[in-house]
């Protein structure tokens, strides 16, 4: 095995010039596998002889695999706005900055500037939500997940929680409603049918052991047919006639009105607050188009009740996530709704969009053959299942490509659009206008196999 002797050493191997200026302890890691590799496959006979280049080419290859960074900018060409595979919502970039001044320094997270002793992580958000919302207090927890499970452990551990079996759903493939229940230590007890719920259902379940009556947004689905089920203001009076705790679990709450009469059926939180309700959660990220969190509202002695909970300890937010929320629940109580991306993409009029797919339009007209369409798209992050609001679209051919391939094409470059009757489509409602050149670039090198930069 005259072979085995000529494998390099490691020390050696590592030592070349063209490994210089890379991290000496991965490439040593890297070469070793490798090295080990290619002793493994002269012992098997799979090969007759050394090649050096290959070697250090296999080396570099997985170094810049390791250390490219894997999460990346994409341009959403899908339409849908709150898009949970893309992020859902943006950060306005003003509002990121400002947080980027509180989180670079030292803050007053948890201290009392006026008096000169601690202070509350929350009370910095708590004037400007109640201010806004009109409610008694606030908590913000990592996640509306967090909130569910920290609202069902702190009031129905070992007690029952009434759920409508309507509302027993599953979001995003890890929180299931009836499994995030079991484990906060709550005992479900559901009621009604799947597509029928009345009132009379949750004054029948109410016994010595019920904690709370709690209402779940579907989210994700809708039901249709004959159907009922009880509005939230209904399980207000019945919880309070009962001493038990109402609790919203809204998913998506926003705080101003929705356009295309999304309104309907899709309250907003302030609609919400008339009810005087015990307890309302929703994300941050979602239609309110701020950070990852979950927000609680309600009663100030229940909100005390969930902060005296250990389990806050494990769930509690950032000052990054703090410093963000504020700048978003600011631009909704100053009206400056343009500020917040998720909702200025909402409100564009097609019109608008219109031109914003003409921009692009214009540019690869003569080079590819491309058509505006009015469209419909979805709002996403399982706000108004099933309601489809009105988009524009450019509808793209790249030479005799399938929509498929053109599909992959542009996915490869970041560009993430979508299939529609046959035909790949570019979708105005969610592409921001600095990205614009960045989609005209890439088609021209894909049609031209050169870009014009
Ligand atoms: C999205 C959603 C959740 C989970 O919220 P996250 O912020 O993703 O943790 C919980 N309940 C409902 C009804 C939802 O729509």
């Amino acid at each position: 095995m005259i072979l085995l002797k000529s494998i390099p050493k490691v020390d050696k191997f590592i030592s070349q010039e063209v490994f210089k200026g890379m991290a000496i302890p991965l490439i040593t890691t890297i070469s070793k596998k490798v090295l080990q590799n290619l002793r493994e496959n002269i012992l098997n006979k799979e090969i007759d002889e050394i090649n050096e280049v290959e070697l250090i080419k296999k080396v570099k290859n997985e170094y810049e695999r390791i250390t490219k960074p894997s999460l990346q900018k994409v341009i959403n060409a899908t339409g849908v706005i709150v898009h949970t595979n893309l992020g859902r919502s943006l950060i306005n970039e003003n509002a990121f900055n400002k947080a980027k001044d509180v989180a670079t320094s030292y803050n007053n997270l948890e201290y009392d500037l006026q008096k000169g002793k601690r202070g509350e992580r929350y009370a910095h958000i708590s004037k400007i939500i109640c201010q806004t919302l009109g409610c008694e207090d606030v908590l913000i927890v990592n996640n509306n997940a967090s909130a569910v499970f920290l609202i069902l452990n702190t009031f129905a551990k070992n007690k029952e929680a009434v759920v409508s079996r309507g509302e027993l759903v599953e979001i995003g493939g890890s929180f299931r409603v009836p499994d995030v229940m079991s484990n906060s230590g709550a005992i479900l007890k559901e009621i009604g049918t799947t597509n029928k719920t009345h009132l009379r259902d949750y004054e029948n379940a109410i016994n010595e052991n019920t904690a709370m009556l709690m209402k779940v947004h579907k989210s994700n689905y809708s039901i249709e047919g004959f159907t009922s089920e009880v509005d939230f203001e209904e399980i207000v009076d019945v919880a309070k006639q009962n001493n038990v705790i109402d609790y919203y679990d809204m998913g998506s709450g926003h705080l101003i009105d929705l356009p295309y009469g999304l309104d309907e059926s899709e309250p907003s939180v302030s609609n919400i607050m008339k009810y005087n309700p015990s307890l309302l959660s929703f994300s941050g990220d979602k239609l309110l188009g701020s950070v990852q969190a979950g927000i609680i509202v309600g009663k100030k002695e229940l909100i005390s009740k969930l902060k005296k909970n250990q389990l806050l300890r494990m769930l509690r937010v950032d000052k990054i996530t703090l410093a963000l929320l504020e700048e978003n629940i600011k631009s909704i109580l100053l009206g400056k709704i343009d500020d917040i991306p998720t909702l200025k993409m909402l409100f564009t009029s097609t019109k608008e969009l219109e031109e914003n797919a003409n921009i692009l339009k214009v540019e690869i007209d003569n080079i590819c053959k491309c058509e505006i369409i009015h469209t419909k798209t979805v709002i996403g992050g399982g706000t108004t299942p099933n309601r489809k609001i009105p988009t524009v679209a450019l509808a793209l051919k790249i030479k005799d490509y399938k929509p498929n391939k053109i599909e992959k094409l542009l996915r490869a470059n970041n560009i993430v659009g979508r299939i529609e009757d046959e035909k790949y489509l570019l979708d105005f409602r969610t592409i921001q206008i600095n990205d614009i050149k960045k989609i005209e670039n890439c088609i021209k090198e894909l049609v031209n196999g050169s870009s014009n930069e």
